[in-house]
């Protein structure tokens, strides 16, 4: 589904983010990366969606290669979540998910059904909070609606970036059963980056162990806890 083929990132400056990795993500895993701060985890997901460049080698999903993709093609392919979601302060929440550019051709009452399905799954009664401005909702209930606005446009592909790691300890827990019910129910695949192994073990199907650029060990959590 995901393939990187001796993939190498260097930046100007010269450092070498990632040091010509082999890897395969399957179709509806939930796989998790993890490792230390600068060991190139957000490196490493931003080339999958082409927010980063690659310096050598191919990175494959759904067996073609990124670069022969339509960019918007790829990133309609790729739901993207970031440690800090920016919703449009003076716009709705429904006017926060539908700005999805898949949804803008449909008809108001089918994106006011996609809303609040959306808004359901994640428990957010969809009469309460369609029509609410994001400062009225609390940290932990925004990054759900980023959650839920990166499924709008239904991608097959959803790319986390520490989405929960500016969060409460009781909203973090939260949102961690929110995405794995959801990933069970809509069988995405989901690569989610973070520096937490308990959230690693809680989430992954498997856990890609990062260190300098390079990947240290792929397995089950089972099998990344109990080896030595
Ligand atoms: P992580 O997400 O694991 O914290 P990053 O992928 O952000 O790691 O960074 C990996 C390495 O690449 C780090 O050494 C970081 O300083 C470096 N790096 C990241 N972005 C750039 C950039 N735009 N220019 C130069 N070096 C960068
Ligand atoms: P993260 O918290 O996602 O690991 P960082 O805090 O490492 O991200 O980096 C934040 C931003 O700064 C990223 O967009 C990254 O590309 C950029 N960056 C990181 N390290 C460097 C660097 N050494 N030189 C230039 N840009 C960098």
């Amino acid at each position: 589904m995901i393939r990187f083929e001796r993939v190498t990132k260097r930046y100007q400056d010269g450092t070498t983010a990632i040091k010509s990795i082999d890897l395969e993500i399957n179709e509806g895993e939930f796989f998790v990366i993890i490792g230390p701060s600068g060991c190139g985890k957000t490196t490493l997901l931003k080339m999958m969606n082409r927010l980063i460049e690659l310096s050598d080698g191919t990175i494959f999903v759904y067996g073609k290669k990124i670069s022969d993709y339509d960019i918007h093609e790829l990133r309609w392919n790729m739901g993207y979540v970031l440690q800090q979601i920016a919703l449009f302060p003076h716009m709705t929440i429904e006017e926060n998910i539908a700005i999805v550019p898949e949804l803008k051709k449909w008809s108001n009452e089918k994106i006011r059904q996609r809303t609040d399905k959306l808004l359901e799954m994640v428990g957010l009664p969809p009469e309460k909070y369609r029509g609410r401005k994001p400062k009225e909702l609390s940290g932990g209930e925004q990054q759900r609606v980023g959650v839920i606005r990166a499924l709008a446009s239904d991608p097959g592909i959803m790319l986390m970036d520490e989405p929960f790691s500016a969060l409460d300890p009781i909203s973090r827990e939260k949102l961690q059963d929110d995405i794995l019910e959801v990933q069970r129910k809509i069988n995405k695949t989901i690569v989610f980056v973070t520096h937490d192994m308990q959230e690693a073990i809680k989430l992954g199907d498997r856990i890609c162990l990062m260190k300098d650029g390079e990947i240290v060990q792929v397995g089950t959590p089972k099998e990344i806890v109990e080896s030595p």
